[in-house]
């Protein structure tokens, strides 16, 4: 297969002469150089299956790489490898290696929905951002980032009590990812809130936290949530064979054991 982007260039395959003469003719530099051939051969063929099945990927198929959701990426103004338009071409070929690549800037996504305003044929870029930063944690290639923890933490809460006790979400999002419950940023706004809100809305605010209280008549709502969350799940594991992946490492690893 041609090379069809510059991107995918690496650098350690382009090799420049800094002295070279051929037939009398001094093609030192720029004017040598080489692009070292490759292969590849590790296409994932249903990589863009994948991603349309997670939340948010849905419109990918739809993407006419004209550049825009990249033009006006807010996260591309201060990191030009940060590509959106670059990943969806990526990953509408196929090629997973070269997407694992730049694993550690694609969840930088900041969700601002630039992109999206500026996409001419509706793709969505922003949400194809989550659905492969989701991607990347279901196939155990990046551990699960903070913003993820936080979806699964409010997601829970609404489940469980049909509320929202924002002192209860904070208290588990730190305890979940390991952070000490008393920070300086924590202090400053304990000392806002106790300022600017009333007595009564404090302390509501305060037995919600602890006791966590529930919605009236809330049992079925949370049930049928639930049910519907798992069906999710498992359709996401499905389309990303999860559960054959665990089976070949667990395989591999018996194997390595003997
Ligand atoms: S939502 Fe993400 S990809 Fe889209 S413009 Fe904002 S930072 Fe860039
Ligand atoms: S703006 Fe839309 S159509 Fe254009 S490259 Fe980005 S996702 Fe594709």
């Amino acid at each position: 297969m041609p090379i069809h982007e510059k991107s995918l260039i690496r650098e350690e395959n382009i090799s420049v002469q800094e002295e070279l003469s051929i037939d009398g003719v001094d093609v030192s530099g720029h004017w040598s150089t080489f692009i070292e051939p490759r292969v590849v051969s590790d296409y994932n063929e249903e990589l863009e299956e994948e991603i349309s099945a997670l939340p948010g990927g849905e419109y990918i198929h739809r993407c006419w790489q004209c550049g825009s959701c990249t033009n006006s990426c807010t996260v591309n103004a201060i990191d030009p490898e940060f590509n959106p338009r670059f990943w969806i071409y990526l990953i509408r070929t196929g090629m997973e290696e070269e997407l694992l690549r730049d694993k550690e800037r694609i969840w930088q996504c900041v969700s601002c929905n630039q992109c999206t305003y500026a996409c001419p044929r509706d793709v969505f870029p922003e949400g194809v951002m989550k659905a492969t930063a989701h991607w990347l944690e279901l196939k155990g290639h990046t551990p699960k980032s903070p913003s993820m923890v936080f979806d699964e933490i409010f997601t829970e809460q609404v489940i469980a009590t049909g509320k929202i006790e924002e002192g209860r979400t904070l208290r588990r999002f730190l305890e979940r990812t390991s952070q000490p419950l008393i920070q300086d940023w924590i202090i400053d706004m304990g000392k806002k809130l106790l300022a600017h809100l009333p007595i009564a809305m404090l302390t509501k605010m305060g037995i919600g936290s602890v006791f966590a209280p529930r919605t009236r008549g809330w049992t079925k709502a949370s049930e049928a949530i639930q049910e519907y969350q798992d069906e999710q799940q498992a359709r996401h594991r499905k389309a990303l064979k999860i559960e054959e992946l665990i089976t070949m490492a667990e395989h591999e690893l018996t194997n390595q054991e003997r």
